[in-house]
């Protein structure tokens, strides 16, 4: 395993590390949980990503209980989550990053995970009805009260996060380090030129979400939906379309051969892509079996593969020059 520093802060980061979304407490259980997260811990994956929100709270509580069960020393490994939507049906709990629903927040996710901090808590989503100094003050005094040790944004625009690292400036508090953003070969536009001020500038980390379109980019999605993916899932109907489109089935395909040249599978290749933008402290991917987490941080091998050449025969699939 690589380790990337996390933007400027001094924190080592995985340059692959794990979330929980759909698969913990959907998909898998607390063995098949402890089992993948043991896989990538052993294969030096040092980041595990939730969320207050994912399974309504049993992600948090699965993790929580790997934790326990595994054993593993505190100080060597990072655990995030993140709040924004709420648990509770309430106005003041909901869609908000309001100082009463932080603070209450991360106790709760604490209290799930049976962790006394974490090491990352994102504010999920921007909120445009909380003034950013209300949020900005509130993260600041989670941290200082040793529940997080840093914090940072998710799908933030630009504009959003160089306003919170001001008013951090401004009043000496703890500043946002690190942005949560979708990044993977169909969607790159969290690292388009409005964000540079953000990530050349400030030197702002990145740790980045779906980085195989929730399993396009394996291919997995070329014949039809298959009965025991993510595409498959009740709840996940919505994911069906771009699963299912035919332009971007047809850009997969256009992908093949240019990971075989290089002897990588689709899921290996489109992995090690998102390595090559030197923004990128972290990709965090997602695995329901231990095979895939296996195949996936295999990925690694294949960074130093990617040519000037090869980068332009991507791009032209995708056009995204
Ligand atoms: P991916 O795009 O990598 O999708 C992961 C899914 O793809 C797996 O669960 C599996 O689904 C399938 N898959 C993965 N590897 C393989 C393989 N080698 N072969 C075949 N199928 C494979 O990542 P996620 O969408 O899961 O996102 C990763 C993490 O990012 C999340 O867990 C979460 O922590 C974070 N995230 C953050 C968001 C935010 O708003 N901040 C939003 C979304 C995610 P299956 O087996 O079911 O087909």
């Amino acid at each position: 395993m690589n380790y990337r520093y996390l933007g400027q802060t001094g924190l080592q980061i995985s340059e692959l590390s794990l979330g929980s979304w759909v698969t913990v407490g959907n998909q898998v259980d607390l063995d098949a949980t402890a089992s993948i997260m043991a896989a990538a811990y052993d294969a030096g994956v040092n980041f595990f990503d939730n969320a207050e929100v994912y399974a309504a709270g049993k992600s948090e509580e699965i993790m929580g209980a790997a934790f326990k069960r595994l054993g593993w020393r505190r100080g060597s490994y990072l655990v995030s989550t993140k709040l924004y939507w709420g648990l509770h049906q309430n106005p003041n709990e909901q869609n908000t990053l309001n100082r009463k629903y932080l603070i209450e927040g991360i106790d709760g996710s604490l209290r799930r995970l049976g962790l006394d901090y974490v090491d990352i808590l994102y504010c999920h989503r921007a909120d445009p009805n909380t003034p950013v100094g209300e949020t900005v003050w509130a993260m600041h005094n989670i941290i200082e009260r040793g529940k997080a040790l840093y914090w940072g944004t998710s799908e933030w625009e630009a504009a959003d996060i160089l306003g919170a690292i001001d008013f951090a400036e401004r009043h000496h508090l703890h500043k946002p380090v690190v942005e949560q953003p979708v990044y993977n070969l169909f969607e790159q536009h969290r690292f388009d030129s409005a964000y540079d001020p953000v990530y050349k500038n400030l030197g702002y980390g990145s740790t980045t979400w779906s980085p195989l379109a929730s399993g396009l980019l394996t291919g997995k999605y070329n014949s039809g939906i298959p009965a025991d993916s993510r595409g498959a899932m009740e709840n996940m109907g919505w994911l069906q379309e771009q699963l299912t489109d035919k332009a971007r089935l047809r850009k997969v395909a256009e992908l093949q051969p240019l990971a075989r040249e290089i002897g990588a599978s689709l899921a290996q290749f489109s992995l090690a892509w998102c390595l090559q933008n030197p923004h990128v402290s972290s990709v965090l991917t997602g695995a329901s079996r231990v095979g895939q987490l296996e195949e996936n941080l295999t990925a690694l091998n294949f960074i130093d593969k990617f040519t000037p050449d090869l980068m332009a025969a991507v791009d032209r699939i995708f056009h995204t020059k």
